[in-house]
């Protein structure tokens, strides 16, 4: 199983870490070794300082499928959750001033805390879903599928002219604006619509 992740898919976040838009879809991999699940909590790495919160749609693969077409990519993913995108910020600038790889600041232990998913034909309209993060009960992040500058489709298609996608590959699909540090004792909670997710404190 691998992990996918995109990354500049929101025009707000792009502006805010002054970025400009991208002409294909960019993406990064994490490790399985990334994956935080049944809300268990995050314990702060030793090696950064300024570890962000990213909140993004998951679309988990349910076939294998290479050089899929846009037309049929609806029929890879068959589940969506939320997910926290975890960044060693001070890490990726270091990385990025240095033209280095990404591997250490996005792809850490436990830097993909993921909720339960649901079936994708539990949402009416694909472009239309509304997602969020709460931070110690304030909302710091507001997305929505229909803001993304790549469809579920067009990334789907994208990777896999690249990768094979096999089942249970997962797919974060980036994050909107507003992201930002964590500290110790944060409690993290992300939204799908009106319904809690995903849980997480910071430890
Ligand atoms: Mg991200």
């Amino acid at each position: 199983m691998k992990i996918i992740c995109i990354g500049r898919n929101y025009v707000d976040h792009i502006k805010e870490l002054h970025h400009t838009v991208p002409a294909d879809p960019v993406f990064f991999l994490k490790p399985d070794t990334a994956l935080l699940i049944r809300n268990r909590p995050f314990y702060y790495p030793d090696f950064s300082r300024l570890i962000h919160h990213e909140v993004e749609l998951v679309m988990k693969i349910s076939k294998v499928g290479k050089n899929i077409q846009p037309a049929f990519a609806n029929s890879y993913f068959d589940e969506i959750a939320v997910g926290l995108d975890f960044t060693a910020r001070d890490l990726q600038d270091k990385a990025k001033q240095n033209g280095l790889p990404w591997a250490l600041s996005k792809g850490f232990d436990h830097s993909a805390p993921l909720s339960r998913f649901v079936p994708k034909t539990k949402f009416l309209d694909l472009s239309d879903i509304s997602f969020r993060l709460d931070l110690n009960s304030k909302t710091v992040q507001t997305g929505n599928s229909g803001l993304m500058i790549f469809s579920f489709d067009q990334i789907i298609s994208y990777i896999s002219r690249f990768m094979t996608l096999r089942t249970g590959d997962l797919i974060f699909t980036g994050t909107p604006a507003g992201v930002g540090p964590v500290q110790l004792g944060d409690q993290l909670e992300a939204y799908i619509e009106d319904q809690k997710f995903l849980s997480c404190t910071v430890k």
